[in-house]
């Protein structure tokens, strides 16, 4: 028996599923998990020794690639001071001071440790500040697993056909309001009532697959959000550092009053942050009366990766490189679909791409919903034959690296033109 595969079996004894987070199980695209053994640069290997290109890219932070080694050389200077000390130090004051340069409307920040912990307390904070409770969140965004966020969540749940979860009270779903992506209007009516805490989004939505903002979307839901004293989140723990050094906020000049981050300030490590404005910020514990806590939160070696990987990542030429990585891929995908009369749409912004087996345009979840997900798994299995690893559904982002050539994103195209043929 292959290793992966007595893996697999031991797995599914002790973690439900054989996995720690639900997409990784491959099921949606009718595979078995493929366990890693080791990961550089561009490429991971599997238990069984077979090499991939990733696309994956830990579903975002390893924009830099698998074990950079100025990364590691960084955790394994701080590691030998310690751990973690549950006492301030000062790589988080770094790690804020750098966060704060590169996305300016975090004039102050909180470090946690996970995307969904910054959502979380993110949307306690402006509950909090506007003594409001309603919310509203898109149709098919995923902001991590928090109860009052699984409502129409995408992501993992989309990709299972749940809407929501089990085990989420009506209570903490009924102040959740949905509204589709790229429509105004509804943003409009939901927030007339001057009832409304906050709007949290995706700027650019990575979680129903990628889907851009339409021209003046996110202007319209600063202006409305502005005008009803709602406060508007931007979740950018995936486009943060991104689709541009600042993240979609500078990429579109949009300013939110509080941003969610995470993914790739980690560099690798489990780091994330909520920040923004002061006068909101100001009203956390201890200095106000939001309780947000966390243990590991600021963890030594997590902030001084994500510091590090901040700081090579701020080197010349890194953003114009993703783009053009992104666009080879992006186009050479196009052309593969097209020569094989496969109907897809390419959804780009940057290195975050997704290929949807439908005639589109997709510009929502309602219509993401309309690919093909049986070809889309046919498609992954055939990729991964190819040594391609490419995210396992049809509703989620591919992330290109700086790690990856040209000669590589033209592999993956070839492998594309032949898979798509079959
Ligand atoms: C990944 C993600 C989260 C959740 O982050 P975790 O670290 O997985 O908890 C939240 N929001 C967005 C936009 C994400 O992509």
């Amino acid at each position: 028996m292959q290793r992966s595969q007595s893996i697999f079996e031991r797995a599914r004894a002790v973690i439900p599923g054989g996995v720690n987070s639900p997409v990784r199980a491959c099921r949606s695209v009718g595979a078995d998990p493929v366990f890693i053994a080791s990961g550089r640069g561009s490429r991971v290997t599997d238990a069984d020794g077979n090499e991939y290109i990733d696309l994956i890219g830990s579903w975002g932070p390893l924009i830099l690639g698998h074990a950079h080694p100025e990364i590691l050389a960084t955790i394994a200077e701080v590691m030998a001071a310690g751990t973690t000390f549950g006492a301030p130090t000062e790589i988080e004051v770094k790690f804020a001071e750098a966060l704060r340069a590169a996305v300016p409307s975090m004039e102050m920040v909180r470090a946690v440790s996970s995307g969904t912990e910054a959502t979380m307390s993110a949307l306690r904070l402006a509950r909090g500040f506007t003594g409001r409770a309603r919310i509203i969140k898109v149709d098919g965004g995923y902001h991590g697993h928090a109860d009052c966020l699984l409502v129409a969540a995408g992501s993992g749940a989309a990709t299972l056909g749940i809407p929501g979860s089990a085990g989420v009270p009506d209570g903490a779903a009924r102040d959740t309001i949905v509204v589709p992506y790229n429509d105004l209007a509804s943003v409009e009516r939901a927030v007339a009532a001057d009832d409304v805490a906050a709007v949290i989004i995706e700027p650019v939505a990575g979680n129903m697959g990628l889907v851009a903002p339409a021209a003046g979307y996110l202007e319209g839901l600063r202006t409305l959000t502005a005008r009803h004293g709602t406060v508007l989140i931007f979740d950018e723990v995936m486009t943060g550092f991104r689709v541009a050094y600042g993240g979609a906020q500078a990429r579109y000049r949009i300013t939110p009053d509080l941003t969610t981050i995470g993914k790739i300030i980690g560099g690798g490590l489990p780091a994330a942050a909520f920040g923004g404005r002061a006068d909101i910020m100001q009203k956390l514990a201890p200095l106000g009366p939001v309780y947000q806590a966390g243990t590991l939160s600021g963890n030594p070696l997590a902030m001084a990766a994500g510091l590090k990987a901040m700081e090579i990542l701020a080197r010349p030429g890194s953003y114009e490189r993703l783009e053009q990585l992104g666009q080879r891929l992006g186009d050479g995908l196009a052309a593969a679909a097209r020569s094989a009369g496969v109907p897809a749409v390419m959804n780009r912004v940057g290195s975050m791409l997704t290929l949807f087996f439908c005639p589109g345009p997709v510009t929502d979840y309602a219509s993401a919903k309309t690919a093909d997900t049986t070809r889309f798994g046919a498609f992954f299995r055939n990729m991964r034959d190819r040594g391609v690893f490419l995210p396992p559904s049809q509703f989620e982002a591919m992330f290109v690296s700086l790690a990856h050539t040209d000669a590589e994103i033209d592999q993956i195209v070839d492998a594309a033109r032949t898979a798509l043929a079959d």
